[in-house]
């Protein structure tokens, strides 16, 4: 296996979506959209992958504005990821994503359109995300017949013609890189937390969990309050 770095160079998206689909689990329609999206984001852009040092330096950042399979799409493909903090969620509820460079803050914003997206699907392979996705319900045989559509949706999605993306030269707001923080024990559970986000209760410091505080979480909605229950 060629490693992601190479795969994109070559703009090999079948090789992308290989790698994507152990990282998610699945392949999807939308996951194969957030490689695409990416690969033309990339190229308008004129950078690569995130490398070594590029990941280490947050030198590109991705911007999402969805939690579904698309982000983990833009991960794989960009190299932008949760963790190295080079991908920034915002919580617009829209498949976009928004590459752009920490140097100039120049970036290419990239949106695909659902309602546009959904004349490629066949009518069966709507039906059945209906009743097995949305519904919950459906048979084992019906699941297996919309993963096959699922797979065969995604590969078209992968080179689907530029057309079919809104995609804009954006200047982006400067973004902090990701600050190191002193950690402070909580005095409850005596667990280390980043010290932004401590609560003082009485001069003490807590985590939120203990301090009984909503906690914001992005969970299937977006961003909401959670509480936790420590
Ligand atoms: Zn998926
Ligand atoms: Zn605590």
């Amino acid at each position: 296996m060629l490693k992601l770095n190479k795969l994109v160079e070559k703009r090999d998206a079948e090789g992308i979506l290989e790698y994507a689909k152990e990282f998610h689990g699945h392949i999807c329609p939308y996951l194969a959209l957030g490689i695409r999206a990416s690969l033309i984001a990339m190229e308008e852009l004129g950078v690569g992958r995130l490398d070594y040092s590029g990941s280490v330096d947050e030198s590109i950042l991705a911007i999402v504005e969805t939690n579904s399979c698309f982000t983990d799409g833009v991960q794989v493909a960009t190299g932008c990821t949760l963790g190295n903090n080079s991908l920034i969620y915002v919580d617009t509820g829209k498949t976009a994503l928004t590459l752009v460079k920490r140097e100039t803050w120049e970036g290419v914003r990239v949106y695909a359109d659902s309602e546009k997206l959904r004349e490629l699907y066949p009518p069966r392979a709507t039906k059945l995300f209906n009743k097995v996705v949305k519904e919950r319900r459906g048979t084992p045989e019906e699941r297996k017949e919309l993963w096959r559509y699922w797979e065969e949706i995604a590969k078209e999605f992968l080179h689907l013609p530029k057309d079919y993306f809104k995609i804009e030269r954006v200047k982006v707001p400067p973004i902090e890189q990701a600050p190191i923080f002193e950690s402070i024990r909580c005095s409850k559970c005596g667990e280390l937390v980043m010290a932004p986000k401590v609560v003082y209760i009485n001069e003490k410091p807590y985590c939120r969990a203990c301090a009984g505080e909503e906690i914001p979480a992005i969970i299937g909605r977006g961003i909401t309050s959670w509480r936790c229950s420590k």
